[in-house]
């Protein structure tokens, strides 16, 4: 008689997925630049619709001439607008940082709050931002940071059926363990920058091929997956 093998749970294939990328991109860290947490809230605040490499280039100055949330908070708007202008989106963009900063100030003590409930009230902060910042500026990890890239693949890889991100983050927040949830965004970003990308993603040079229902089958021949962590001797280079 034939074996007839089960197919692993959405779970499984989560979970087999975390332990890969934690494999092929060991030392993926937040890609923006900062020093302290007010700074990472307006870095984060600038890449909504724009690369981090574009943020990375505008924040160097921004900072030396603002560097704390007092000084924005008491800026001419202008000058930040000028400063944020190459971002995109940029006269919101720098309201929203001047309105984050005082609020800051005014309720805050001028520290960046630790919890979602206060970040969210917060001008320009979604839970994207405020999951961001708490996991990078402050290691708690309170939910999943769902970006366009994570959106993405957490799609193609069959893990939600969801186009809200708030509705992903949930599905996911179910499907990983809680320590995980901000290093699963990270290297799946770094996967969605190097191999699964938007336009054209380069299945023949995929890891997760045999876990991945949106597999190009013209590209690679597919092969049952056991389940067992991959040898990442042909890991992908980061672009
Ligand atoms: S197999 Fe293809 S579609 Fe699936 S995650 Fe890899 S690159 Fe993306």
């Amino acid at each position: 008689m034939p074996q007839t093998r089960k197919r692993p749970s959405k779970k499984q294939r989560a979970l087999e997925v975390l332990a890969r990328l934690k494999q092929m991109y060991p030392d993926a860290v937040c890609s923006l630049d900062y020093e302290t947490p007010v700074q990472l809230l307006v870095a984060t605040i600038l890449s909504a619709q724009c690369t981090d490499e574009r943020v990375n280039k505008v924040t160097p100055e921004l900072f030396r001439q603002f560097p704390d949330a007092a000084a924005l908070a008491s800026a001419e708007l202008d000058e930040i607008i000028e400063l944020v202008r190459s971002t995109g989106f940029y006269r919101n963009k720098a309201k929203n940082i001047q309105g984050a900063c005082r609020l800051i100030m005014t309720e805050f003590e001028g520290q960046v709050p630790r919890s979602m409930a206060e970040l969210l009230r917060l001008p320009g902060v979604a839970r994207k931002t405020a999951n961001v910042v708490l996991a990078h500026a402050f290691g708690i990890n309170a939910g999943v940071t769902v970006d366009t890239h994570v959106k993405r693949l957490t799609q193609r890889l069959g893990l939600t059926q969801a186009d809200d991100p708030v509705k992903i983050e949930q599905d996911l927040i179910k499907l990983l363990p809680q320590p995980d949830w901000e290093n699963w965004s990270i290297r799946l970003i770094y996967h969605g920058r190097a191999v699964c990308n938007a336009r054209r993603p380069l299945c023949d040079r995929c890891l997760f091929t045999d876990l991945c229902p949106s597999v190009d089958r013209a590209l690679v021949p597919i092969v049952p997956s056991e389940l067992t962590s991959v040898s990442l001797a042909s890991a992908p280079e980061l672009a």
